[in-house]
């Protein structure tokens, strides 16, 4: 084995009454109390008989401090001991990469170091990086039997395609986990082909055909406009607009992939562009007053039926 070389700062600190050392060969000078007061394990480790009194082959001296082994590499161990020092000494450390993270999560559990897990878990189980990467993130929870974040981290992955493109972190989740997912997904997207075979969650919102005047391509006091009205599909005894029966069949084919209210939110995006286009008064000013409406309606019953939907994962 090569000669171990020393960890910087602040983990070269000449009065550290301990040496950790990492799996490749870095030695770590730190104070037991820090350790001691975040983490148990390290607490009952250091209550040991230490070298220094009852002299014992296994344990290493170096410069008057036992070393202790410790099987995880310099750059987990150090984003570790940051989490454990005080803020006063250094900062927590950025866990930009997802591999990173997972060592860490990892050893935190191993080490019993509660607090810090959730502080892990908060860093990246945050929305803004839910959003982009909730597949890596289910992996990584899953792997970490992480309950709630592994639920968390489903419920976004809805915004992606059923199947999904490949990600970093697949290898981390098994089979029957990632068929579990794909289940979920599946079911999450029948789930909500209820709101399409029976539209009463909206005869019930809107209860008249005053207020629910915009569907029908008509002013609130009943006066209809020239775009083309559907042929099958009724509320409140009159045909609705043509362009809102479209609407309605496109999202909810989209939901069957993505089956998620951001699905929602994109198609009426899309819509409310289109119906601007085509330079009907009642339709443009009705859509401007009534689709947030109608957005958080929709948004809502698909929040219900999916959080209705389990995962089936073992713990
Ligand atoms: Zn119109």
């Amino acid at each position: 084995m090569s000669h171990p070389c020393n960890a910087s700062s602040p983990f070269d600190h000449p009065k550290a009454d301990v040496i950790l050392r990492s799996s490749d060969n870095v030695d770590f000078r730190v104070f037991k109390l820090f350790l001691s007061l975040a983490s148990p394990f390290f607490e009952t480790l250091f209550e040991l008989p230490q070298p220094s009194e009852e002299k014992t082959e296994n344990w290493e001296m170096k410069d008057g401090l036992a070393v202790v082994p410790i099987s995880e590499d310099s750059r987990t161990l150090d984003a570790l001991l940051r989490f454990c020092y005080p803020c006063t000494l250094t900062e927590n450390p950025s866990l930009d990469h997802f591999k990173d993270v997972v060592n860490v999560l990892e050893a935190a559990k191993k080490y019993s170091l509660d607090e810090i897990e959730n502080t892990i878990c908060q860093a990246l189980f945050n929305p803004k990086i839910l959003e982009v990467d909730s597949l890596r993130c289910f992996a990584i929870a899953r792997r970490a039997r992480l309950r709630d974040q592994t639920l968390m981290a489903a419920k976004y992955s809805l915004r992606e395609p059923l199947i999904p493109e490949w990600f970093d972190e697949i290898g981390l989740v098994t089979s029957a986990d990632l068929l579990a997912l794909l289940t979920y997904h599946q079911k999450c997207g029948s789930a909500l082909k209820k709101l399409h075979l029976n539209y009463s969650w909206i005869k019930q919102h809107y209860q008249n055909r005053t207020s629910g005047s915009w569907l029908l391509g008509q002013t609130t006091t009943g006066h209809g406009c020239n775009c083309p009205k559907s042929t099958t599909v009724q509320l409140f005894g009159c045909y609705c607009v043509l362009w809102w029966q479209e609407f309605m069949v496109a999202t909810f084919e989209a939901l069957k992939d993505k089956p998620c209210a951001d699905t929602i939110h994109k198609m009426i995006e899309k819509t409310v562009e289109e119906v601007r286009r085509r330079n009907c008064s009642t339709c443009c000013s009705n859509v401007a007053i009534a689709m947030p409406e109608f957005t958080t309606l929709f948004a809502k019953h698909v929040d219900e039926l999916v959080s209705e939907v389990e995962l089936p994962l073992r713990y």
